[in-house]
């Protein structure tokens, strides 16, 4: 299936799907196989050993392509693993501008593993793109960008990044976990490579860690499946069709994810006990007309503070709530929350934190798809 004939809605259910040639069978099966018999040597159907090519994973690689708007899509075990595939495109001496507001696993991977070999990372604010181009000198490569953020729900202007990249031959990667090819599409936007970790959204059950590259440029694929293969961080077939299953309900999900997102936050705007509330969705929010131009909803992440901002107020919430479970992760079914300051951004500094918003209140909800009358008579008897 061609990548632009249907729209969103149709590809998550059919992009790279064709019945199994073998039986017909509608699903995907699971090629549990590590190898494949030749004819003779070198004649064999495009499957050699399966680091290098597994037929579920191919068929998953052409789906998630398809939703990104991309012509390429690459599996990984992990959004981590498919993080450092793109850091090895880059040599000793090459220098990253990446956004501060950044995945705490991220951050950990450029600064105490590449940062090792001779790769040196730029972190700084970029709500205003603007803010970039004074970081660029001759040995840059690369600007690494992530929108919305995790936690404090920033919003980076895509198209303006691109322009930036474009202009000095620098490649532009986009971590798109947390909206999802549903909310929004940074291929279309200018941006060279998309990153995921499909154990949120794509995967959408909280069942199974995986990550996905998604590109247009047919060299960039080349050099990035050449590393896949060399370094070998690959999915097990099982896993790419737990994502296959997944994203066939991505729509639906977000659909509800978005709705109960936006009843929550507004219900968190008018709590006594509240202080702010980080919503894309709110006029408010200082990067929301950007939001309104690379998005098409606002989905269900939010964090908010409480007016008595210390951790152990935070904590008595966390600690209240009964459908919304304290976990790591995002993206699932079921509803989460967490406290940045002492789970995910623990090891930043607290006048680092403090100081670019991550307060000791700070809480962040991934708010599911259950119904939204009780998820909010959860947080009423959690807040008081
Ligand atoms: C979870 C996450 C990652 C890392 O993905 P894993 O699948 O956990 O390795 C990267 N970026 C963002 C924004 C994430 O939320």
């Amino acid at each position: 299936m061609s990548n632009n004939q249907y729209k969103l809605n149709t590809k998550l259910i059919h992009a790279g799907i064709t019945p199994d040639p073998t039986t017909g069978a509608i699903m995907t099966p699971i090629y549990q196989t590590s190898t494949y018999v030749q004819a003779g040597p070198g004649d064999h159907k495009g499957y050699e050993y399966a680091r290098t090519q597994n037929p579920t994973r191919t068929v998953l690689q052409d789906a998630l392509a398809a939703i990104e708007n991309g012509k390429y899509g690459l599996c990984f075990g992990s959004g981590m693993a498919a993080t450092d595939a793109v850091v090895k495109l880059l040599a000793p001496g090459d220098e990253v501008i990446v956004s501060n507001d950044l995945y705490g696993g991220t951050y950990r991977l450029m600064t105490k593993i590449f940062a090792n070999y001779g790769i040196k990372f730029h972190f700084i604010g970029m709500q205003d793109a603007g803010n970039i181009t004074q970081y660029i000198n001759s040995n840059t490569k690369m600007i690494w960008i992530e929108t919305p953020t995790n936690p404090l729900l920033n919003v980076i202007d895509i198209a303006a990044c691109s322009v930036i990249a474009k202009a000095h031959n620098l490649i532009l990667v986009c971590d798109n976990t947390f909206a999802s090819p549903y909310l929004q599409t940074p291929l279309d936007h200018g941006a060279d490579i998309v990153l995921h970790s499909a154990t949120k959204y794509l995967g959408g059950h909280s069942d199974v860690v995986h990550g996905a590259l998604i590109m247009n440029d047919s060299s960039l694929e080349e050099r990035l499946r050449f590393i896949q293969n060399s370094c070998g961080a690959v999915p097990g077939p099982h896993d790419c069709w737990l994502v296959l299953r997944g994203i066939k309900t991505l729509h639906v999900r977000m659909q509800r994810h978005c709705e109960n997102g936006e009843a929550i936050a507004h219900y968190l705007r008018s709590h006594p006990k509240v202080g702010k509330v980080l919503w894309v969705g709110f006029e408010e929010h200082p990067n929301h007309e950007i939001a309104k131009k690379q998005m098409r909803g606002f989905g269900g992440m939010i964090s908010f503070t409480l007016k008595d901002d210390n951790i152990d107020e935070a904590i008595k919430v966390l600690k209240k709530t009964e459908l919304f479970a304290l976990a790591e992760s995002l993206g699932g079914v079921e509803s989460l929350i967490g406290h940045p300051a002492t789970m995910t951004h623990a090891s930043i500094p607290r006048e680092d934190r403090i100081k670019n918003g991550l307060v000791d209140s700070l809480i962040r909800l991934s708010v599911g798809i259950e119904d939204i009358d009780d998820l909010i008579e959860d947080l009423r008897q959690a807040i008081g």
